[in-house]
């Protein structure tokens, strides 16, 4: 096992990943921008590395600054959490070149699904059902486009190959619009992404997302931990997110489970991975696959007792998985509310001083957060401060704990969407369960402000 592990993030995953090295006996290097100069993380680490300036392009995404950090705290592997760069192939390939172990999957693998259209022709290669669509990237003649869209049927979805964060797609409804779209997102992609690839898909009208949590390691076992519901989203960003899926059979989770599994073990992927699917009257598609620890990875850890950045780093290791499929039981429900430091109403960003924090507890509630009273959020990274994780036997007693936490939660000195979590844990539908992924802007559309 490694002694030492550089954290290559900041805010609560840095948190979450420091915790899991404690519990391993593994010494935790943080880096920090100087925003973050005073993050209590930063204090308890066993080390820490300024490694630049606020501006994360000079911090958090500057590959020399952390691997001279590893370099000069002689850590042994780099866990990079989520975002930053996390999905950077380069940065793992660099990480691996000046002889560090990369926290993650091999750089092939993280190419591979990095790039929307490869990792489609492998899923779809590997038997994994894909949204109907234009086969790889779309061509420049007009005439072909024209007819690609019409074979799929409008409306059509026009998505960056190398699309990310909700950002790069376009919906078309007539073929009037069609070209004149797939210019506009080519511009826009190769702007944005640096690569001006776009295809095509069929637009799903009211799908919900469902994801695949799986887990791999390098002797060719892959398992997969069932599924999330993270329908609730906010301009294709996650908003809550829950496990099991409300009414969806549990044979059809098996069934993709098995895919997802199997086409692990068929491109030789390893660590921790997510397979995000939309799922339409009863049938799952593809989307994309994400080759890193997710935001919303506790809610698998609750209901399978698994722990998932741990279980990264014995992979990294080399370590064989400590489970089989079989052996993966999920039990109760869990539910996650993301806090993000925002008007609840408006969604301005609303960073500053916190000048109370108190935190819910008692029996199936965890927070993971980085925050403390008097903690300055800074104006210069996402939104998002922490996280509040329930689990219950049931979805109701799960319900009824999320409601009994927000109701005790006090974060006081900034604005935050808490308001907004207390009123949807009591909307009708949401505690029907199996709303879709339009469910949310529908609903914030009609609330009386
Ligand atoms: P990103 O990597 O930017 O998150 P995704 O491919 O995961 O892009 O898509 C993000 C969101 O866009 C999905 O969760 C869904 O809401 C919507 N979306 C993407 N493709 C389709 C589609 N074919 N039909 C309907 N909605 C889609």
């Amino acid at each position: 096992m490694f002694k030492k592990i550089l954290i290559a993030n900041r805010g609560e995953i840095a948190l979450r990943i420091q915790r899991a090295c404690r519990e391993m006996g593994i010494k935790a290097v943080m880096v920090y921008s100087e925003a973050d100069r005073d993050a209590k993380y930063v204090r308890l680490a066993d080390e820490a590395v300024c490694i630049g300036p606020a501006s994360s392009t000079h911090s958090y995404l500057s590959m020399p600054a952390i691997i001279s950090a590893a370099e000069v705290t002689d850590a042994e592997a780099i866990h990079p959490g989520y975002g930053f760069l996390s999905e950077n192939a380069d940065f793992a390939e660099r990480v691996e070149k000046s002889g560090f172990t990369f926290i993650g999957p091999s750089p092939d693998s993280i190419r591979l699904m990095g790039d929307k259209v490869s990792a489609k022709q492998a899923m779809i290669r590997a038997g994994v059902p894909c949204v109907p669509g234009s086969e790889g990237a779309l061509p420049d003649d007009p005439v072909v486009i024209k007819r690609t869209a019409k074979a799929v049927g409008y409306p059509v979805i026009i998505k960056a190959a190398g699309g990310g964060g909700g950002r790069g797609m376009r919906v078309v409804h007539t073929e009037a619009a069609l070209l004149h779209a797939v210019q506009t997102t080519k511009a826009e992609a190769g702007a944005a992404f640096g690569n001006p690839e776009v295809y095509m898909e069929k637009f799903l009208q009211n799908p919900r997302h469902i994801e695949i949590q799986i887990l791999a390691d390098t002797h060719r076992n892959a398992v997969y931990l069932g599924e999330r519901d993270c329908s609730m989203q906010r301009r294709h960003q996650k908003v809550i997110e829950e496990a099991p899926a409300p009414g969806i059979a549990r044979r059809l989770i098996e069934k993709i489970g098995e895919r997802c599994a199997a086409a692990c073990k068929k491109i030789g992927y390893r660590g921790a991975g997510t397979f995000e699917f939309l799922f339409e009257n009863g049938e799952f598609y593809f989307i994309e696959m994400n080759t890193r620890v997710q935001v919303e990875h506790p809610v698998t850890e609750w209901i399978s007792g698994i722990d998932i950045v741990r279980t990264q780093i014995a992979v990294a290791a080399g370590e064989k998985l400590p489970f089989t499929q079989r052996q993966v039981q999920l039990r109760g429900h869990s539910i996650e509310c993301r806090i993000n430091a925002e008007d609840a109403y408006k969604f301005t960003p609303s960073p500053g001083r916190i000048t109370t924090w108190h935190a819910p507890g008692g029996p199936g509630v965890r927070v993971d957060s980085h925050i403390y009273t008097n903690y300055f959020v800074p104006p210069n990274y996402d939104s998002m401060i922490g996280k509040i994780i329930v689990h219950g036997d049931t979805r109701e007693q799960a319900l009824a704990r999320m409601r009994t936490a927000l109701a005790e939660t006090v974060i006081e000195g900034i604005k935050t969407n808490i308001p907004l979590h207390r009123e949807l844990m009591v909307d009708a539908s949401f505690v029907a369960g199996g709303t879709n992924i339009h469910y949310l802007e529908e609903w914030l559309s009609q609330r009386e402000r």
